[in-house]
């Protein structure tokens, strides 16, 4: 059913569910939603990746560097990032570092089967790079209040963040036994926001090749700050997983751990891979299908891409 557009004061339905999980949210996501919507980036995409296309490309590892290390963490935008581009570095983003990726029956298929898909990825970046699996270290990491922790573990667990890191912990083992140098490095760190506030989801489709967001000088009320695009960040080894992410993302910012009902517009940035354009205008079709539910609850939902930089061919 469709609500009409003029309930924007009331309150979130779940406002009082999951509390030992997560925040209520920012007291006042009104104004939350103002401070956002200030970057640029949210009222015209087009426009700002047109004045920023190259700051966003700085943040891609472009080298040709042998890949010594995957990261995974989970998509939240809450997530501290680096500030400059390591070479030779992946960083994965999925949500609560995949404890939501295989929908088998059991969490020990679960782990077996996101260890295998882990264990593909490491093994094709070992063959590119042209190095021993050995020499890649696979860091996975977890964090505090992760809503995807709540959504998969908030039912049966009393602690969803301790369950994730004992699925995270399982899976470090499950890798290792696939010859993988894989290690659980608990929780990662954040930013101290303790509600959700991006209004877009930026996807990766260049496998990990992206490490960060950039940070820009921009003119705010008149006066030019550096600003962070502050995004969800998605990056998978499989499209059809980071489609479910990124869903999961916009499912996150319209619900009550975030802006509700009052977030009226939402923005996926698509980064698509050079080395496999057609996968990613595939992505691009079914992630703008995807979020046809979301439009029809009155979300403006803007897709915008940009074509990641290749790897530089060096010396
Ligand atoms: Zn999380």
């Amino acid at each position: 059913m469709e609500h009409p557009h003029h309930d924007d004061d009331e309150a979130p339905v779940e406002a009082h569910a999951h509390k030992k999980h997560e925040s209520h949210g920012h007291p006042d996501m009104d104004k939350e939603l103002s401070a956002q919507m200030k970057h640029p980036f949210h009222t015209n995409p087009e426009q700002w990746l047109e004045a920023h296309g190259k700051d966003l490309d700085a943040c891609f590892d472009c080298s040709n560097e042998p890949v010594t290390e995957v990261e995974i963490v989970c998509i939240d935008e809450r997530m501290t990032m680096a500030l400059k581009t390591a070479s030779g570095k992946r960083v994965l983003r999925m949500a609560g570092s995949g404890v939501l990726f295989s929908k088998a029956l059991t969490e020990d298929e679960e782990i077996e089967e996101l260890a295998d898909s882990l264990a593909k990825y490491v093994e094709e970046i070992a063959r590119s790079s042209g190095v021993d699996v050995s020499a890649i270290k696979l860091k996975i990491s977890s964090h505090l209040t992760c809503g995807a922790a709540a959504k998969k573990f908030g039912a049966t667990s009393a602690n969803p963040d301790e369950s994730a890191r004992t699925f995270q912990r399982k899976l470090a083992a499950a890798l290792k036994k696939r010859g993988i140098n894989a290690e659980f490095t608990n929780d990662a760190p954040m930013n101290g926001n303790t509600a959700h506030n991006a209004l877009a989801t930026t996807v990766d489709l260049s496998r990990g090749r992206l490490q960060r967001t950039p940070t820009t000088v921009e003119s705010v009320d008149g006066m030019a700050q550096p600003m962070t695009l502050n995004t969800f960040v998605v990056s998978s080894p499989s499209d059809a997983k980071a489609l479910e992410d990124a869903l999961l993302s916009l499912d996150i910012a319209s619900g009550s751990h975030s802006y509700g009902k009052k977030l009226r517009q939402y923005t996926f940035l698509v980064l698509i891979d050079p080395a496999d354009p057609k996968r990613s205008w595939q992505f691009v079709s079914d992630l703008t299908a995807g979020a046809r539910p979301f439009e029809a609850k009155g979300i403006k939902v803007k897709i915008v891409t940009r074509e990641a930089p290749g790897v530089r061919n060096e010396g």
